[in-house]
């Protein structure tokens, strides 16, 4: 950081929930709550554990739907299976990410993997959900997989490290493509390192720890909080609070600035485009997953 960089206001540090989802898996949810219902143009951001499950014990989140925006899965621990309705199959195993783009809809199930749900282990990960614009809520689905080895990947100065998923971080660049501008990264901060993130004026900025304790700016905030910055303009500077490792990940974007509709795993921009979805979803029109057996293996 040079003397002449100018940091960003910090708006609010929100601290997550827990609350069930699926099968019955327990999530860490900084938003969307009573209190925030979205940072434009992140929807979700849901921490699945770290859990240790026993044999038997595994669960996930069985055929559901979903139209209208993005679901974005980056795992730590363990391995999820998905199927879906366009016939995909895919594992999305330790640090790789199943960027899906519903678009006009989906029908697939998250679940561990087979050898998971009889051995058990440890199930740690993310999903957030990214919104879409109008224009594009009813392209055809999408998916893009990525190998933890296809991110880009940076050592930080103490022992710490920087990896890219999307966008770019100190110059560091990451493999999705996106439909608007948006920034996903994780960094392992150890006492010492910093990571500065040069945000665009006026897109959205969040810090969200989920190990240890990070200073971002002038705020401090320990795992379960995340620290959202003012839409103006200026740079974000995070770095381990104390002595021990701290874990972030790093969310920007370009605001939609659209009306938001949003009613379960549907996100549209008006009721009557929610009531649609609905009745799709009930007419089968959204499809349903081949019977096992007959997916495509694929991760793209
Ligand atoms: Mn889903």
């Amino acid at each position: 950081m040079t003397s002449t960089t100018v940091l960003r206001p910090v708006e609010q540090i929100v601290t997550a929930h827990r609350q069930t989802e699926g099968g019955g898996f327990v999530v860490r949810r900084p938003f969307p709550t009573a209190a925030v219902d979205h940072f434009d143009p992140f929807l979700l951001l849901d921490e699945m554990g770290p859990v240790d499950y026993g044999p038997g014990e595994a669960i996930g989140a069985p055929d559901h739907p979903h139209r209208g925006f993005e679901t974005v899965t980056y795992m730590l621990d363990g391995a999820m299976e998905h199927r879906d309705s366009t016939g995909a199959v895919g594992v999305i195993r330790p640090g790789a990410v199943q960027w899906m783009t519903a678009g006009s809809g989906v029908i697939h199930s998250e679940m561990p993997t087979e050898e998971m749900q009889q051995r058990g282990g440890r199930n740690h990960g993310f999903q957030i959900w990214v919104n879409l614009p109008a224009a594009d809520k009813m392209i055809p689905p999408r998916y893009q997989g990525f190998e933890a080895d296809e991110f880009t990947r940076a050592s930080l100065d103490h022992g710490g490290m920087l990896r890219v998923l999307a966008g770019t971080v100190a110059g560091h660049v990451g493999p999705v493509e996106t439909s608007i501008p948006i920034t996903y990264a994780h960094a392992t901060l150890h006492a010492g390192d910093t990571v500065q993130w040069n945000v665009a004026d006026g897109e959205t900025a969040l810090v969200h720890v989920f190990d240890g304790s990070a200073v971002a700016n002038d705020a401090e905030a320990s795992s379960g909080q995340l620290v959202a910055f003012e839409r103006s303009s200026g740079a974000v500077t995070v770095s381990a609070a104390g002595s021990e490792p701290a874990e972030v990940l790093l969310l920007g974007g370009r605001p939609i600035g659209e009306p938001i509709a949003r009613y379960g795993p549907f996100v549209m921009n008006t009721r009557d485009e929610i009531v649609q979805a609905i009745d799709d979803f009930n007419a089968g029109r959204l499809g349903s997953i081949p019977a096992e057996g007959s997916g495509v293996e694929r991760n793209n």
